[in-house]
């Protein structure tokens, strides 16, 4: 997933969308006939195929030059469809660790009748590219393949190897994650000084006006936790008080009036540090007062009101679905709710599984963890290293607009590089509409100049990082 950049404050605005820089139009060509062929490969996990799209893909690096020796198709045997790639493009210095670009290729279900346009076909329509997986995150992924083929075509030769992972199961949780299975059966193919990947974007405001460019260091950990309440049930003709139900709606209410404590780390410091000066006014005096005093009740108050700040000040738990009784006329045996909770870099499973019980506070109602995906997710360092190249590209292209680091609410495979060692960023360079560009959702779409200004910012970035 991304994250939808949605601030309702009205902003200083830095640039307004000019010319895009320009490769060659045989280029900016091939790009296109590549990122048509991703986002036409169906890849949702119900009917469609991350290993043909990884087939795919090899194959375009196959005809650009790459050997065989350098191109790792893989697919577990248990799910033969949700399949990846690993490519290498080596280096000159091999005591050099690489530097890996990593991509999943799978995109949300979506459905035809739903949709205005056939969401498996790459529309250009009115200066948008439409269609599943457009902006999430099929760009980048086309453009970290492009990236190869252009450097080879070049006889580009940097410093570090540079590694591309295109995975699958990133958007469904109970899927086969592939970035997850690289880093626990094929780590040394992955093994990477530090990985870029998705996560935020750059930001536009409601007339195309370029706010910022944030680069993902910190995201949380999606962890569900299911509320139970059973009860020996009986004929609804004689009520008891004691319902299953009622145990259940009053625990999830409670939930719903429970605020986690406010926590800052490097990642949403440096965002509201960035952000304060951007937004300005009431709002960005409420975020530096914050930074400075993370208990300012006052400042709080202000930011809470965007659902996306008030999510990066914390542990957030929401009730997502509910289900209880077994028919009409009977009392309800049992009642189970389940409780999406993001938690904030840090913060462990069990004390929140603790929280959850202590606001609760009904033995009739149990909470437990019904499963485990991944480690919890812990934040990569922000350092010179990393930041300089992205603001030196940033400023060529998009002279004045900040670079502006972020925490994420949601999650990317971050969540599974960063405990294996692999420190991940989420950086794209593509800037988005303030609604998003409606991922996951109907008509996902992205702004054909922001696709090919993110090839343009991402071919240069790599290379200053490959050059390192
Ligand atoms: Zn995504």
């Amino acid at each position: 997933m991304k994250r939808i950049f949605a601030a309702a404050t009205a902003m200083a605005a830095f640039s307004v969308l000019a010319a895009p820089p320009q490769d060659t139009p045989a280029g900016e060509q091939r790009f296109r006939e590549l990122y048509k062929e991703l986002v036409e490969t169906n890849t949702t996990l119900s009917a469609g195929n991350c290993t043909l799209a990884a087939e795919r893909m090899a194959a375009r690096l196959k005809a650009a030059g790459f050997p065989d020796s350098d191109l790792h198709p893989f697919a577990v045997a248990d799910h033969p469809k949700e399949g990846g790639l690993v490519a290498v493009y080596p280096g000159r210095d091999p005591k050099l660790k690489a530097i890996l670009l990593l991509a999943h290729i799978d995109v949300v279900e979506a459905k035809r009748e739903d949709w205005t346009r056939d969401p498996f076909t790459l529309i250009e329509e009115d200066g948008y590219f439409y269609g599943r997986g457009t902006s999430d995150m099929k760009a980048q992924a086309a453009i970290w393949v492009d990236n190869l083929i252009r450097y080879r075509e070049e006889g580009y030769k940097p410093r570090r190897s540079i590694k591309l992972a295109l995975t699958c199961g990133e958007e469904t949780s109970s899927a086969l994650n592939g970035a997850g299975w690289l880093t626990k059966n094929a780590r040394d193919a992955v093994d990477a000084e530090w990985a870029l990947t998705e996560g935020v974007d750059g930001d536009l405001d409601a007339h195309g006006h370029r706010i910022a460019l944030e680069i993902l260091a910190a995201e949380k950990t999606s962890q569900n936790f299911v509320l139970e309440a059973t009860n020996p049930g009986g004929h609804s003709s004689r009520p008891v008080p004691d319902n299953a139900i009622y145990h259940l709606v009053r625990a999830v209410d409670r939930v719903s009036h429970f605020e986690f404590p406010v926590e800052l780390d490097d990642a949403n410091r440096a965002y509201f540090t960035g952000m304060s000066k951007i937004v300005g006014g009431q709002a960005g005096a409420a975020m530096d007062a914050v930074v400075k005093n993370p208990q300012d009740v006052a400042a709080l108050a202000i930011l809470d009101k965007d659902h996306n700040w008030h999510a990066m000040l914390r542990t957030t738990c929401v009730a997502t679905m509910l289900a209880a009784g077994h028919a009409t006329n009977a009392l309800p045996q049992r009642a189970t709710a389940n409780i999406n909770c993001r938690i904030f870099p840090g913060d462990t499973r069990d004390a929140v599984l603790a929280r959850l019980v202590a606001v609760i506070e009904d033995p009739k109602v149990s909470v437990s963890i019904p499963e485990i995906r991944g480690p919890i997710a812990t934040a990569a360092p922000l350092t010179p290293q990393i930041l300089e190249p992205i603001e030196k590209v940033a400023h060529e292209l998009w002279p004045g607009v900040p670079v502006i680091p972020a925490l994420e609410p949601g999650a990317s495979d971050a969540q599974f590089l960063n405990p294996a060692g692999i420190p991940t960023y989420g950086i794209t360079g593509i800037f988005i509409d303030p609604d998003g560009g409606n991922i996951h959702g109907l008509n996902e779409r992205v702004r054909v100049q922001s696709v090919y200004e993110g090839r343009t910012f991402l071919y240069r970035l790599v290379k200053l990082y490959a050059d390192q």
